[in-house]
């Protein structure tokens, strides 16, 4: 079956409430462990085909924001869901009290019961409202981002569709480009403004009615963050500001002289070679012929997983009108299929959904047939990260297939932007702690806040002299800032492990890194992330010295092909 031949069926929650009220009562009235341990089993069949169809109506509102049916049933979803994500959470506090909890213990991975605990925090009775509330201010922000029809060179663009001429070799429409979108952001700016002040006082709400100081002790347990606190964190910001930053300063004064500049605007970050930063050649069709072929390449299981991708269709590539923005894997559980979502535009993006979202699809597709537990199928997300951001090294063979003869230039260019990446996943990070400790800033409070973060993790840039930017309001663009508070520092944590995999790649070659990567992806979530990573002899990202291994080793290797960018 195709993706588009997938029928589609609301899922009835007002029943399936009662559904999980009965597992609740039959886990509590259990006779015996095996009888509590099928229970669990039965909560594994009733959730996938629910989830199966929420995943597809988000999909497909994703796909089309504008399309009146499924913008309704995810109002419904965000209405109803917290109700129901209550229902699931209380039969997991029936789990956590049963009599049977140390049987259930040795058959079932340790780290759901952690995870579980740790979710029984996030919720109860009291809060739905507010959730639902949160909810719709999320959406708010998503439709408000899908709105965007920003005429530039005489077409109207999209944010995604925008972004090409940010990159653009001539430094005039690179400006024109980034002014044209400041715009945008700031003619809407009492909106995004708007929306995020009422979710920081939503949230904090709801965190303080569950018992907690401020939200970011929630955010935490939301992010399911079982195995470092906050202070872990703030240590990681900090070695990154130290070994990571001077590097990326040296990074940038190249880039200048290599583009023959006089100074260095913050809109010429993005072209790192003269005359423009390679592009996949031809046609959408071609990069996805290619990102096809070079899975079916790499080894029989990747070549498994692509054709069962490519047979399905369950990709959805080129930018449209009134699709969101960004990219995504999701996965639809009852077909054992991931989706990838993306907005192809011609540039680099167009690889990475294969680099990388590919790397998401290939762990769901690895998970799909040897999981129990629905929860354990994948880690949280840092370690799903691990997945995509290692794959995005390990497609390096193959990137010939799509840039040609600059397919040297796109590496470099690669290993650069993971490294000039960190201090941003940093600051985005420190931004949320500030934020979420300080609920009754004003919005022109924040800005500044994000303005002075600018010049600890990323002094190279100077913001001057467009709208927008200049005001310091730039973290309105990031996504996650308004949909998944402290969700980012994941992708940080996970690039200095997928930093590891290019170190083992270069220093022992593909094939051993290739099987460390499978050696952790195999693994599913079946432990914590640190647990994971110990268990395929990967470091812990947060450990001193740990960074300035693969900084080292990143900084030889652009010291070394520092010719291929000319
Ligand atoms: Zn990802």
């Amino acid at each position: 079956m195709t993706f588009q031949e997938m029928p589609y069926e609301r899922v009835d929650l007002a029943a399936l409430c009662k559904v999980y009220e009965d597992l609740k009562a039959r886990m509590e009235g259990a006779k015996t462990a095996e009888e509590a341990a099928a229970l669990l089993d039965e909560h594994t069949r009733t959730y996938e085909p629910a989830s199966t169809m929420m995943s597809l109506s988000s999909i497909r509102h994703t796909i089309d924001t504008e399309d009146p049916f499924y913008t309704a049933e995810e109002e419904f979803y965000a209405q109803e869901g917290p109700a129901f994500g209550e229902k699931v959470t209380d039969f997991y506090r029936a789990v956590l009290a049963s009599p049977f909890l140390k049987e259930l213990r040795k058959e079932f991975p340790p780290v759901f019961f952690k995870n579980i605990q740790m979710d029984a925090k996030t919720i109860s009775p009291a809060v739905l409202g507010e959730l639902e509330e949160e909810n719709k201010l999320v959406m708010d922000y998503q439709k408000l981002q899908g709105s965007a029809q920003i005429e530039f060179q005489g077409k109207v663009c999209n944010l995604s569709q925008l972004a090409v001429y940010k990159e653009d070799p001539q430094r005039e429409v690179r400006k024109g480009a980034y002014t044209a979108e400041g715009n945008f952001y700031r003619e809407h700016k009492a909106e995004y403004d708007r929306i995020y002040d009422e979710l920081v006082k939503k949230r904090t709400a709801i965190a303080k009615k569950l018992g907690f100081q401020n939200f970011v002790e929630l955010g935490y347990l939301r992010m399911g963050r079982n195995c470092y606190d906050k202070k872990d964190v703030a240590v990681f910001r900090e070695e990154v500001v130290r070994e990571i930053v001077p590097i990326v300063c040296e990074m940038k004064k190249e880039q200048q002289k290599r583009l023959g500049l006089p100074d260095f605007k913050f809109y010429d970050d993005p072209v790192v070679c003269q005359g423009g930063n390679p592009a996949p050649q031809g046609t959408f069709e071609d990069t996805y012929r290619t990102g096809i072929e070079m899975y079916r390449k790499m080894s029989p299981l990747t070549k498994d997983f692509i054709n069962k991708m490519d047979s399905m269709h369950l990709f959805d590539l080129i930018a449209k009108k009134g699709k969101m923005t960004g990219g995504y894997c999701s996965y639809l559980a009852s077909y054992k299929a991931p989706f990838i979502f993306a907005n192809f535009n011609g540039t680099s993006h167009d690889v990475e959904v294969f680099t990388h979202e590919g790397g998401h699809a290939l762990a769901a597709f690895m998970a799909s047939d040897k999981t129990r537990l629905r929860e354990c199928a994948m880690p949280t997300l840092e370690g799903c990260e691990v997945h995509s951001m290692s794959m995005e090294f390990l497609c390096w063979p193959y990137l010939e297939g799509f840039y040609g003869d600059k397919a040297d230039k796109a590496r470099a260019i690669h290993l650069g932007g993971t490294l000039s990446f960190l201090p941003y996943g940093c600051q985005v990070d420190e931004f949320q702690h500030i934020v979420y400790e300080n609920p009754d800033m004003t919005p022109e409070e924040r800005n500044a806040q994000w303005a002075a973060l600018d010049k600890k993790y990323r002094p190279w840039l100077d913001f001057e002299s467009v709208p927008f930017y200049a005001d310091g309001a730039a973290w309105q663009r990031q996504i996650h800032i308004y949909t998944d508070p402290f969700y980012y520092i994941d992708y940080c944590l996970a690039q200095s492990v997928a930093l590891q995999i290019f170190r083992l790649m270069e220093e022992k070659g593909w094939q051993a890194a290739f099987d460390q990567y499978l050696a952790y992806t195999r693994q599913g979530g079946n432990d914590t992330f640190l647990g994971l990573l110990q268990k395929a002899g990967l470091e812990n990202p947060m450990e001193k010295g740990s960074l300035k291994n693969v900084a080292w080793e990143a900084r030889e290797y652009l010291t070394a092909h520092q010719k291929d960018l000319d």
